[in-house]
């Protein structure tokens, strides 16, 4: 096996190979004719990350454990991305009916699919429960809807409760779903809550599930873990009142972190099994099915963006480079910098990568706020109009959740491949929204409504 810091090695040369390969095939350059932005996404890197996930849990579980990993797929809500990852083996973890339809697009089937959001209509269990896919009630007051479906019409779709072990925050609380008071789940230690949820199991005997996701990206694994062990022991303790194995599934959820400052991939998915291993051995006997819902940790690394330097100014002495990169794709980095920062590799016009001393700058997105930089300060070979900037490891909750601000488009995704020869297909896996769609979703046939 690769020493971690090859897995990246072998990534950053593909991607120099890529933007090279983007910038002679004219998907994005530096000449004013040019495309003034692209996205990448490395299919072999996400086949890899795909790999190393199935690889680490089936190396620990009993032989012949059932499990599922579900990309969550607001991480990256591509139909593409979704069948790649189909192909690698995993399902799909759903929380709106438009994840579902892309799921259902990219031909994952309902035994594959989670749906886990925190305000399902009545409309989207019923479907659900019809189509056979794993629900997750958030609280009480959808277990009641449940109650009545399940009545109205029997279901082969499996039913678990989500809960917030309240194990506390990571470091970005926003993310941060298993704090005292999150909107997530059905709170473990309030007052009569462990009673009141071993109870609604014995009452319901078609509950036969657990779920416990106690967030994302900023949250250490040792508090991911305990949240998992909270989540056994509940199990154990509903199984022991019922007097057989009623909870047959224990859904983990996502949540491992990635870094953003470097190509190293870490932590990676056998450390987080090892972390689990300690905190939870008995996970691993098979005497529960597993369930998995990463995201960023399945994308991230292999997403890179490119985009032209338009202009190069001062302003109060700091060199600013103006680019077609901002706020559209890096919303996070945009409003919470602190929280999100991300890197910038500086290319030329050429797609070759760029040298010269250091000198810091700012490095600005196209929008008309402000707060619309990528980077502040930051110490790079000083940028010309012509060059271009990558920002690696967007390939979740990036460029795939796009926001709208200055009706900006939503550029294109190209997937790459690199043979052993260095040479770089790609594939188109989005198009590029063209300005005639931004007219027409903002109304553009409805001119007159409001006359
Ligand atoms: C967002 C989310 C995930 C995925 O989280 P990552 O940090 O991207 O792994 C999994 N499960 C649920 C319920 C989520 O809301």
């Amino acid at each position: 096996m690769a020493a971690n810091t090859d897995v990246g090695e072998d990534a950053a040369a593909r991607r120099d190979l890529a933007v090279r390969a983007a910038v002679e095939q004219g998907l994005v350059g530096g000449a004013d004719s040019a495309e003034p932005l692209t996205c990448l996404l490395d299919t072999a890197g996400i086949r890899s990350s795909a790999a190393a996930l199935t690889g680490a849990f089936a190396a620990a579980l009993a032989p012949g454990t059932p499990v599922l990993h579900a990309f969550a797929v607001k991480a990256a809500p591509l139909v593409p991305v979704l069948r790649l990852l189909a192909d690698a083996g995993l399902g799909c973890e759903v929380a709106s009916p438009g994840e579902l339809a892309l799921a259902r697009a990219a031909g994952v089937p309902a035994g594959r699919t989670v749906l886990d959001s925190p305000a399902k209509t009545a409309a989207e269990l019923r479907e659900a429960l019809a189509l056979g896919i794993a629900v997750n009630a958030d609280n009480p007051q959808e277990l009641a809807r449940l109650d009545a479906l399940v009545a109205q019409a029997p279901t082969t779709a499996p039913i678990g409760l989500r809960i917030n072990p309240q194990t506390g925050a990571g470091t970005i609380d926003a993310l941060s779903t298993a704090t005292a008071t999150s909107k997530f789940g059905v709170a473990l230690r309030d007052p009569g809550a462990r009673e009141w949820l071993v109870r609604a199991y014995l009452d319901r005997p078609w509950l036969t599930r657990l779920h416990v996701h106690s967030g994302s990206q900023g949250v250490p694994l040792a508090l991911i873990a305990e949240g998992v062990r909270e989540l056994h022991a509940l199990a154990e303790e509903i199984n022991a009142a019922a007097g057989r194995r009623q909870v047959d599934t224990l859904d983990i959820g996502g949540g491992l972190p990635v870094n953003f400052a470097s190509d190293e991939e870490t932590p990676r998915f056998a450390a987080y099994v090892t972390a689990l291993r300690e905190a939870v051995p008995a996970l691993f006997s098979g005497a529960y099915g597993l369930v998995t819902e990463f995201g960023r940790s399945l994308l991230a690394k292999h997403g890179l963006v490119l985009a032209r330097v338009e202009y190069t100014k001062t302003s109060g002495s700091r060199p600013i480079a103006l680019t077609h990169a901002g706020v559209q794709l890096a919303t996070r980095t945009a409003y919470a910098p602190a929280a999100w920062p991300v890197r910038i590799l500086p290319y030329d016009a050429k797609g070759a990568p760029k040298t010269g001393d250091p000198v810091a700058q700012d490095v600005a997105g196209p929008a008309c706020f402000a707060g619309d930089l990528l980077a502040t300060g930051r110490e790079l070979p000083l940028l010309a109009p012509g060059d271009l900037i990558g920002v690696p490891d967007t390939g979740a909750y990036f460029f795939t959740a796009h926001y709208g601000y200055n009706s900006l488009p939503r550029p294109a995704v190209h997937g790459f491949t690199v043979d052993p020869g260095g040479q770089v297909r790609f594939s188109l896996a989005r198009p590029a929204q063209s300005v005639e769609a931004i007219v027409a979703e903002a109304g553009g046939a409805l001119g007159d409504a409001l006359l």
